[in-house]
């Protein structure tokens, strides 16, 4: 979400929440308002097994030390786990940390870095470069059950970007501008249109739109690189809910 998105809460910023994964629910990029969110959509909060943070911004980490409370019962249970870049698990030059020692504490917490898998049982995250601000925020890759689920969170589009996110199912996009109206560190439409192109994802979904796109038309723009790519893309709105078993 660009800042205004954010702070207009014109589109709210509470990340999204991959439910029933293997029986584990993980609450990805939880930024301000997540925890209203969860209630105000009938998820429990107590019911998460992880949290993933990719970068130290407020739109992707701001409620995350709540949910983490949540997530261990007030901080009284020995709980989940925590996935987060290096800046949001220790810090790094300016950025981070964004959870405190204490909110570790309670959780096995794995920071993950780009190429590099952690497993999560039989879950697998790999982490994926990005091009941001935040020089050791990552996107992540999820296989579970021949099911690839692909999140790019901020980046700027690079040539290896594809690549990375290749035999993605579903494929998440952080998509700030509408065609090539491209802003520094994010990707446009028009570079979601080539990543979309080279990965085929069953299904594209395209989130964090920044101020502009939200206010004009976002599904037409979906609708645009839908036709491009000959993929299924769609527009993330608050409170939706996909099944992943019907993809
Ligand atoms: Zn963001
Ligand atoms: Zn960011």
């Amino acid at each position: 979400m660009d800042d205004f998105a954010t702070i207009t809460q014109k589109r709210m910023t509470g990340g999204f929440r991959l439910e029933n994964i293997n029986g584990k629910n993980l609450h990805v990029d939880p930024g301000p308002g997540a925890l209203v969110r969860t209630h105000q959509f009938g998820l429990d909060p107590f019911k998460l097994d992880g949290v993933f943070i990719s970068h130290a911004h407020t739109d992707h980490y701001n409620d995350a030390e709540i949910l983490i409370e949540s997530m261990t019962r007030g901080m009284t249970k020995y709980k989940g786990h925590i996935f987060g870049s290096l800046s949001v698990i220790k810090g790094y030059k300016k950025w981070g940390p964004c959870i405190s020692k204490y909110h570790l504490s309670k959780s096995r917490y794995h920071l993950l870095q780009k190429g590099q898998t952690v497993k999560w049982d039989d879950i697998y995250i790999k982490g994926i470069k990005t091009i941001h601000g935040d020089p050791t925020g990552i996107g992540f890759q999820l296989n579970f059950n021949d099911l690839k689920i692909s999140y790019t969170s901020d980046t700027t589009y690079y040539h290896k970007l594809p690549e990375y996110h290749k035999h993605a199912d579903i494929l998440i996009g952080s998509v700030i501008r509408s065609g090539s109206d491209r802003i520094k560190d994010h990707l446009c439409g028009d570079d979601f249109s080539k990543l979309v192109e080279k990965v085929k994802p069953k299904l594209a979904i395209m989130t964090h739109l920044g101020m502009k796109v939200i206010m004009n038309n976002p599904e037409a723009e979906a609708r645009r690189i839908s036709k491009q790519t000959n993929c299924k893309v769609i527009v993330a709105k608050d409170g939706m809910t996909i099944d992943l078993n019907k993809i």
